[in-house]
């Protein structure tokens, strides 16, 4: 690992020599000094053993920090031998297909199918159209030897697969009859990153990639306004419980070769955005490039207008940021991999029999009522499971003790308000935790909302504007007009670090003010963010 010089690999080794006590948390009584939380892995004198992970959490005012003591010590990845690259591990993958099969049933139920391209793209396809070789080239990784020979041409790892599915959509196009095409393919990518972030931009990631080809122009925006608006917010809002903002990316920041890219951008938990999803119309630039054409009604040969879009892995790295807090993650109930996690609680021996069996019959209900649940018989005390358990962010921990097994009930306790405990009859169990989840889900929702509320700000001058940037107190979404031109969106850039998120599609309908920078008539109503 020690060639693993990036920034995951960094931070992990900073993790395991500078460990921060935690002070201000919850259940922590003392603070540990720094030197007595060290590598060596012993809990220090403030430091018990129930709360140990937790007190080492990167406190969340060292957001990158905290991010990365999350990712790891809940399991979700490790880092890999190779740089850049991530290891997702059985507790994030899970969270990771539960994601995928929400979007991919609403992919197909919009009427696409799913297909699979190769891996390697010829070379020369990426050279066909300009602006997307431009855009790509410097993230490419190339193979020219294989088999023991060198290639004669070589290959792309697919950093995006618009090329090698433009040359086969040409051979499956003839008539008018044909279109609209409307595929997507689950595959991995990869590009060449400098900086990387386990989920929020590693060299290798797993994605979604849909390609569709239309008749007209018109076809193909409604294409790419739906599935940014009916799929991808719906499923971000509905299932991770994160609030996005769906608008129109500016020029200088569209896909290479498409004719205009979409996004929707959610507030992390530290005020920066990130760009959850991206749908882009591609005009006919990869149809002309690869010769997409068809015969159309009247009889004419046309060129066709294509889609593509794309949802990757790093809406992990969204969920996490988006509902962490100090005590790790907070899972959307709809994607938890354990939705409920069973405690037991018991002293002597026949306690633990009339524990154990209430806790599998209350076990088998959740079961039967479709509940993602977990009974945790580990040889470690109360204290230490409800920690652990928090700290992976289950929505419902249930604790069953020798009285709860007396009276025939349980003790309900939210992942989202700790101090919520409830007691319920074992026969209502199953109800009241299905109910409960779909409160927990609403309440990470409506938390993240009123969260970006408060940190979203207007402003019309732009002294203002640098003094929202350049505060982290206040740090998050500036709205204001801009004057379209990418001179100034640059020169914004460049002296506060805040980019254009998007154009909303929701645009104010008022009177356009001046342009925050440059005082020109503004033409657009902009979402400006610092971002991942
Ligand atoms: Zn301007």
């Amino acid at each position: 690992m020690a060639q693993n010089s990036d920034d995951m690999g960094e931070q992990r080794t900073q993790q395991a020599t500078q460990q921060q006590p935690k002070g201000k948390k919850q259940g922590a009584k003392t603070v540990a000094p720094a030197a007595a939380t060290g590598a060596t892995g012993g809990p220090g004198a403030g430091a018990t053993r129930d709360n140990r992970f937790v007190q080492e959490l990167a406190d969340q005012d060292d957001y990158s920090r905290w991010y990365l003591d999350v990712v790891y010590k809940a399991d979700l990845a490790d880092l890999s031998p190779v740089r850049g690259c991530m290891v997702i591990r059985p507790y994030g993958y899970a969270l990771w297909e539960n994601m995928q099969r929400l979007l991919d049933d609403r992919i197909k139920a919009t009427g696409h199918e799913n297909l699979y391209f190769p891996l390697f793209i010829p070379y020369s396809f990426l050279e066909r159209e300009a602006e997307h070789v431009a855009g790509f080239a410097p993230e490419v990784a190339l193979v020219t030897r294989a088999g023991g020979e060198e290639l004669e041409e070589p290959l792309v790892v697919r950093p995006s697969s618009e090329t090698i599915i433009g040359y086969m959509y040409a051979q499956w196009v003839h008539s008018y009859r044909d279109l609209p095409l409307l595929y997507n393919q689950w595959a991995n990518v990869v590009r060449w990153e400098k900086r990387t972030r386990p989920f929020l931009r590693t060299t290798e990631f797993l994605w979604q990639e849909g390609h569709t080809v239309h008749r007209t122009e018109a076809e193909a925006e409604a294409e790419t306004l739906m599935i940014l608006e009916n799929v991808y917010q719906d499923f971000v809002e509905k299932e991770l419980a994160m609030p996005v903002i769906a608008g129109l990316k500016s020029e200088s920041e569209r896909f290479a070769g498409a004719l205009r890219t979409y996004s929707i951008e959610g507030m992390m938990g530290d005020g920066k955005a990130l760009q959850a999803a991206t749908s882009h119309n591609l005009g006919q630039n990869f149809a002309t490039s690869f010769g997409i054409r068809f015969q159309d009604a009247d009889g004419e040969n046309k060129t066709a207008w294509t889609t593509s879009w794309g949802a990757s892995t790093r809406l992990i790295g969204g969920l996490i940021m988006t509902h962490g807090d100090a005590s790790g993650l907070r899972m959307p109930p709809r994607v938890a991999p354990i939705q409920a996690v069973i405690v037991p609680i018991w002293r002597k021996d026949p306690e633990r029999e009339a524990v154990a069996a209430l806790v599998s019959e209350v076990e088998a209900a959740l079961r039967q009522a479709g509940v993602r649940v977990r009974a945790d018989w580990r040889e470690e005390r109360p204290g230490y499971k409800f920690n652990d358990w928090e700290l992976r962010g289950v929505p419902v921990r249930i604790e069953i003790g020798p009285r709860d097994a007396q009276n025939g009930q349980v003790t309900l306790v939210p992942r989202t308000d700790r101090t919520a405990k409830e007691a319920v009859a074992k026969e209502s169990v199953a109800q009241r935790v299905r109910a409960l989840l779909e409160e927990i889900q609403q309440t990470l929702y409506d938390q993240a909302l009123a969260f970006r509320q408060r940190r979203t700000y207007s402003a019309s001058d732009y002294e203002s504007f640098k003094r929202l940037f350049a505060d982290r107190a206040t740090l998050g979404f500036v709205e204001a007009w801009w004057c379209g031109n990418a001179v100034c969106e640059a020169q914004i850039k460049a002296e506060t670090q805040a980019t254009i998120r998007n154009l909303p599609l929701a645009q104010r309908q008022q009177q356009p003010g001046a342009c925050v920078h440059c005082g020109k008539p503004g033409t657009a109503w902009a979402v400006f963010a610092k971002a991942y």
